[in-house]
């Protein structure tokens, strides 16, 4: 007899179900466990399912005849659930019984089919009262289901709903998660994703090109050794000052990346580099150019200076049109010379040819750049002076261009601060890093004007200053400078609130 399963008792059965449903996550297996257990505890001869998604539509199934072209398959999926015992369970949401399928209109038969199904069970599989599938089971003989059967069937209909819910979860995750790491691996600039202790959670294909111990360091720290000693440094301070660090970075394999590094809330970091060594060739390209013309312009402004000279001694005094026209004359070719000289300095620390490498103590620069604008400070009753100490230590790099570095800063500060007012420029040790800072209280830069401010020619528009003095390449230099030892650059301003400029280098 095929029912013989019901003198087994129950609860062996379902706890069972239980242990079983609990092995596996995988929605497939899970699917057709469930099927085939409640199949076997019931002595029954076949069984179907379907698993639907949050709008019902049907996801999943194993049908009772097997092995059917897909097309077939997804014919008879649809007749089910339309006109069959499954789709009136699903409906309706409760258990339904057919006695007799010859004289319950709930059974549908398909014209091809020669059917011996009889009778037949369909359970809806509810989890927290949302329909995640429907189950049937059927029999060859009429009225085989046993009142205990369909009891016994709505419990492991229970269970196995739990069962489905975990391992759709489970699925989704997992499916997810593939999405996001094929999504990730196919995008062709390195990524690094660290935890909130710093060490590395995931990278992509092409940062574990880029630094090949990444690969097989899953958990260690984003320490110097594997992910180059910068893009350590800027992982450290992004998670010490919570603020987005963007540094470009010269890297093992001699290409130039734009490295930006955000805080994920919670979760830690993520690193995102860009390749860039295509533009900064250009732009190598573009500063050589200018280099070249500059050069070039600056003979020609030699003669016209030497010239105006020559008529300024020869022309009466009592001539004042042409005194004044050469007097204009001559400021203009200053204002020229010292753009060039500007546009070469750049071109100069851009080609990092003229780079000198040496012991620089920067307390002592700080002094003599605060020296040499005490005078203009002085005559515009601005305040100025330094507050570092004397045993910073000594950084590694060329004495001139760093003395520019800070002139450039401090002169920017006198320059745009009214009288009255003060500048300070500071200087310290954090973790490293020797970070030299020059505030003022000045007129402040809005926000929205800061991007591009250490761009070439970017100039702001500030009243009461003498506008015509400068030539937009000051804060340019500074970063080229500061870039070429290393290190990076910053401002920290608002409109009306002075302005807060700084660097660090790296102390050796
Ligand atoms: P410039 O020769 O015009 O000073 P910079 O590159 O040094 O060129 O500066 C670019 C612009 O940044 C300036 O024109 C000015 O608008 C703004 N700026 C620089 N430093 C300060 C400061 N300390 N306070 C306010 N604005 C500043």
């Amino acid at each position: 007899m095929k029912n013989s399963v019901v003198d087994q008792p129950d609860v062996g059965i379902t706890s069972e179900t239980a242990r079983r449903f609990a092995r596996s996550l995988d929605l497939n297996v899970v699917l057709s466990e469930v099927l085939s257990l409640t199949v076997g505890s019931l002595g029954a001869d076949r069984g179907s399912i379907f698993l639907f998604d949050q709008s019902q539509r049907v996801t999943r199934h194993i049908l009772a005849r097997r092995n059917l072209p897909v097309e077939e398959s997804e014919k008879i999926v649809s007749a089910v659930l339309d006109y069959g015992l499954a789709g009136w369970a699903a409906r309706e949401r409760t258990l339904a019984v057919v006695e007799d399928t010859l004289t319950d209109p709930r059974w549908h038969f398909f014209p091809d089919e020669a059917s011996s199904t009889r009778s037949a069970v369909a359970i809806p599989l509810l989890h927290s009262g949302v329909l995640n599938g429907v189950m049937t089971v059927e029999k060859n003989d009429p009225g085989a289901f046993a009142q205990r059967q369909i009891d016994l069937i709505s419990t492991i209909a229970g269970q196995s709903a739990a069962a489905v819910e975990n391992a759709r979860l489970f699925t989704r995750v997992r499916d997810e998660r593939a999405l996001l790491q094929a999504l990730v691996n196919g995008v062709q600039q390195p990524i690094i994703v660290t935890d909130t202790y710093n060490r590395i959670r995931y990278s992509n294909v092409a940062a574990q090109r880029l630094f090949p111990k990444v690969g097989n360091t899953a958990g260690q720290l984003a320490a110097p050794d594997i992910v180059s000693r910068r893009l350590a440094g800027m992982f450290r301070r992004l998670l010490r000052t919570g603020r987005p660090q963007r540094e470009q970075l010269e890297l093992v394999d001699g290409n130039t990346y734009d490295a930006y590094l955000e805080l994920v809330p919670g979760a830690g970091a993520v690193a995102v580099l860009h390749d860039v060594t295509a533009f900064k060739e250009v732009d190598r390209a573009k500063s050589e150019f200018i280099a070249s013309v500059s050069h070039d312009l600056k003979s020609p402004l030699t003669v016209i200076s030497g010239y105006v000279d020559l008529l300024k001694d020869n022309v009466s005094s009592t001539n004042r049109l042409a005194m004044q026209s050469l007097g204009e004359i001559s400021s203009s070719v200053v204002r020229m010379k010292d753009l060039i000289t500007a546009l070469l300095d750049l071109a100069q620390i851009e080609s990092g040819l003229v780079q000198a490498r040496e012991p620089v103590h920067l307390s002592k620069t700080i002094d003599d750049v605060v020296s040499e604008f005490r005078l203009p400070a002085e005559e515009k009753k601005v305040d100025l002076h330094r507050e570092a100490p004397d045993d910073l230590p000594m950084v590694s790099g060329d004495p001139v261009r760093l003395r520019q570095a800070i002139a450039n800063l401090v002169g920017n500060a006198v320059k745009f601060t009214p009288r009255g007012g003060s500048v300070v420029v500071s200087a310290h040790v954090e973790e490293g890093y020797l970070v030299v800072q020059v505030s003022d209280s000045g007129p402040g830069i809005a926000i929205d004007m800061q991007v591009g401010l250490f761009g070439k020619f970017y100039r702001v528009a500030v009243p009461d200053t003498n506008a015509a003095e400068g030539h937009g390449l000051g804060l340019a230099i500074v970063k080229s400078v500061v870039e070429a030892h290393d290190g990076r650059v910053w401002v920290q301003s608002a409109a009306g609130q002075g302005s807060v400029f700084g660097f660090e280098i790296p102390i050796d």
